[in-house]
């Protein structure tokens, strides 16, 4: 039987995932890739802030890596995991804490504890047959439709009015919220709490780990499965044409070719090829919010005004309810917060080979530029300083990456936006169509990229579904 033969544009996460299941089935498998390096938003950038430290680009925390499948199936499991997987700073009070364990959390949550149990508790039970359900296409019958349904319940609602008509206390409110800003929409949007009770139960069962040595060593990890498998990866070449895709053989024909793009590159590439209805779905696709991210190389550890923050492996910086919710609607609005909704990871606290560095990002408009040089910096430091007075005195060196610098490095990153496309509406479901096939465009034409579904996240499901896709399983 003739080998049959894939060719991937684009390796990412997802992109690799797809090639590494395919090799492992048998196919010839090449991946194409623009940047010099491989692992798009999971590649790491070691020395970047001065010898010994480590720099993730863009993702940092593995909520989802953690529970994901394909990561499972592939078997890269090298996480490092700070004491507490997340810490929500208010002003003048204890901080908001995720601890390891239900109960754990709970008890810090006062009159929610309650409460918080009861809305968390099927999903830290049994996060890998949640993870099943809901990192695959939502069309379609879920492996555990029991288990679809007790989420079901807590899902469709805007993470606002679950927070505000089952908690009564602020803890409680901003560690839903917080997790919820992950979608990078307004938290009043429908399916918002989807995301707010997943992160914080996944982070409660197993944690939010950071990949030893870097986010690129699950890149390196899913390098070494295609590699085992025969495939091959070319870097340096950005595609913009199908008739690029040439193996080092010089075979040009292929069975699959898979796309780990955003829709504006698929339709750059193989916009001719595709149904009309198909062309016109990509091109209806909305961007989401884009970050800017700043990393820093610090000479000591960052100065919580609470002191268990310094043991949490991801801090949401922003402040109570009301900022959280102004922050979202400005953003929405296309205004740069005064006050931004600022991620935080401190990956030495669970991994120490990473350097004394803290990885911050804050949420912005889409393709935000700066009034001046420097604005998006000087409020992101603002925000740390508010709940940790004396961070600036210990910043010895910064590494900026605007919306368009992250684009630059990552053409999937459209206006800064992480998620390959806006994570609302209807797109929180539906990536990239409303169609049981979300993955196939055309006769041997395939996505895989954050657009598919489950969406953005180093986990490797869109490229792994894809392939599975390909693969008729
Ligand atoms: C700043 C930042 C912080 C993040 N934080 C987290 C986090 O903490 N946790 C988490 O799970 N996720 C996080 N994410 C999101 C996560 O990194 C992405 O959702 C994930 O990397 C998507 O994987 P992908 O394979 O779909 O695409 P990408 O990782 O974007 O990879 C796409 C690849 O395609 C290549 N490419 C694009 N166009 C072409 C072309 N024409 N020809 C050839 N190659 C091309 C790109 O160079 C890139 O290598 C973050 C992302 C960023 C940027």
């Amino acid at each position: 039987m003739t080998q049959k033969r894939a060719a991937v544009v684009g390796a990412g996460p997802n992109g690799l995932t797809a090639a590494a299941r395919l090799a492992r089935a048998g196919w010839a498998v090449t991946v194409f890739e623009a940047q010099p390096t491989p692992g798009g938003a999971a590649r790491s950038l070691p020395g970047a802030l001065g010898r010994g430290t480590i720099v993730d680009f863009g993702a940092a925390a593995h909520p989802f890596g953690l529970v994901s499948p394909a990561l499972r199936e592939l078997g890269f499991n090298d996480w490092a995991h700070a004491p507490l997987p997340l810490a929500h700073p208010l002003e003048g009070k204890p901080a908001a804490l995720l601890r390891p364990g239900l109960k754990e959390t709970a008890r810090g949550l006062g009159r929610d504890c309650q409460r918080w149990e009861l809305i968390h508790r099927p999903m830290v039970e049994d996060p890998e047959r949640h993870a099943d359900n809901v990192l695959r296409p939502m069309a379609g019958w879920p492996p555990h439709p029991v288990d679809l349904t007790r989420f079901g319940l807590r899902a469709p609602w805007p993470a606002q009015a679950l927070s505000q008509f089952f908690f009564r206390e602020e803890p409680a409110r901003v560690l839903t919220l917080g997790s919820a800003a992950h979608a990078l929409c307004p938290p009043s949007q429908p399916l918002t709490a989807s995301l707010g009770v997943l992160f914080n139960a996944f982070g409660m069962a197993g944690g939010w780990p950071v990949a030893r040595g870097g986010t690129q060593a699950i890149i390196d990890h899913l390098l070494g499965r295609l590699r085992a498998g025969g495939g091959q990866v070319i870097c340096g070449q950005p595609i913009t044409s199908m008739d690029q895709l040439v193996d080092a053989g010089g075979r040009a024909e292929w069975d699959a070719v898979v796309l780990d793009l955003a829709p504006r590159g698929v339709l750059g590439i193989a916009g001719l090829r595709l149904p009309g209805r198909v062309a016109a779905s990509l091109r209806a696709w909305r961007y989401g919010p884009g970050v800017h991210k700043v990393d820093y190389r610090l000479n000591a550890p960052v100065p919580w005004a609470d002191p268990a923050v310094g043991g949490a492996g991801t801090v949401h910086v922003c402040g109570g309810v009301d900022d959280i919710e102004l922050a979202a609607r400005q953003v929405a609005a296309g205004q740069l917060p005064q006050r931004p909704f600022v991620m935080v990871c401190q990956q030495a606290v669970a991994d120490p080979s990473r350097g004394p560095v803290l990885w911050a990002y804050a949420q912005v408009p889409n393709g935000y530029h700066e009034a001046y040089p420097g604005q998006v910096t000087e409020r992101i430091e603002a925000q740390i300083e508010r709940f940790a007075p004396g961070f600036r005195d210990l910043v010895e060196a910064r590494r900026v990456s605007s919306p368009a610098q992250l684009a630059a490095y990552d053409a999937n990153l459209v206006g800064g936006d992480i998620a390959a496309g806006a994570m609302s509406g209807l797109q929180m479901l539906a990536r990239p169509r409303l169609t049981a096939h979300p993955y196939r465009l055309a006769d041997g034409v395939y996505m895989c990229s954050a657009a598919t579904p489950p969406g953005g996240g180093v986990h490797g499901m869109g490229g792994w579904n894809c392939a599975g896709r390909i693969l008729g399983r």
